[in-house]
């Protein structure tokens, strides 16, 4: 069976009078491209700081391929391959593109680890799917904000999570970067990654996503297919006013 599949159980955050996070119960089935929808402070983040180990729960569970990862620290839960893009860290802007995606192994600069040659074919690889072989050997500070997403999702890829956790990937880039964006994810999800992302335009949701979870108020409203999921009354009301 393959891996990667995240599941909450009752997780519950509160952040003084606001519960930010209220008895979220959810499972992402390994494969599987999911969507995370909801207005703005429904505890979307949340949940991904919850799960990633960046927020410590009130009470509930997380478990991962089974395991209770409940108040891991996020290095922790990204060697048992869950990651999330903005976890890894900003570029080495001294470090070239490709130097970016190898420092992953190395852990950066000086390390004398000696990269192995598959590690410097999958980066190839990747600089091809991203579209970033043309400045694979430019400083990282020196190409454009998308690139630079782009970049991050490399990063992340190069570790072959089993999930990968995205905080609106397409968010403010051009609709070129956008489309590799969602091209990578969607190369990734084939390979059997389970694909986990916050998104608030519905027609990339539509477009990627085989389930989807509508959060509100730090609620699960619902969690389903796509299309069952947005023809429900609830979903547009809590949606629309957004
Ligand atoms: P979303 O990602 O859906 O926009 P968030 O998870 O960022 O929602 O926020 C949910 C609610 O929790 C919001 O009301 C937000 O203000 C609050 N919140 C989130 N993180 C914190 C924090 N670190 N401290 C205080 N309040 C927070």
């Amino acid at each position: 069976m393959p891996g990667g599949r995240l599941e909450t159980e009752g997780l519950t955050k509160t952040f003084g009078d606001v519960v930010a996070a209220d008895d979220v119960t959810v499972t992402f089935e390994p494969g599987e491209c999911h969507g995370i929808i909801g207005p703005n402070g429904s505890g979307k983040t949340t949940l991904f700081d919850l799960v990633m180990g960046f927020q410590r729960p009130d009470s509930g569970v997380v478990r991962f391929d089974g395991e209770d990862i409940t108040g891991m620290r996020p290095d922790q839960v990204a060697r048992r391959g869950l990651v999330r893009t903005f976890q890894i860290t900003a570029p080495f802007e001294r470090l070239t593109v490709r130097e970016n995606l190898l420092s992953v192994y190395t852990g950066g600069l000086g390390s004398g680890l000696r990269v192995p040659t598959e590690t410097h074919e999958r980066a190839a690889e990747l600089l091809d799917l991203l579209d970033l072989d043309r400045v694979a050997d430019h400083d990282a500070s020196d190409i454009s904000g998308g690139q630079q997403k782009l970049l991050e999702l490399g990063r992340a890829t190069m570790l072959e999570p089993e999930c990968v956790l995205l905080d609106e990937p397409t968010a403010g880039v051009n609709p070129a970067i956008q489309d590799r964006v969602l091209s990578a994810l969607r190369e990734m999800n084939d390979g059997g990654t389970t694909v986990v992302v916050i998104e608030h335009d519905m027609s990339v949701v539509g477009d990627i996503a085989d389930r989807i979870t509508v959060l509100d108020g730090g609620r699960v409203l619902t969690q389903g297919a796509f299309s069952t999921v947005t023809s429900d009354e609830r979903v547009r009301d809590a949606y629309i006013g957004t």
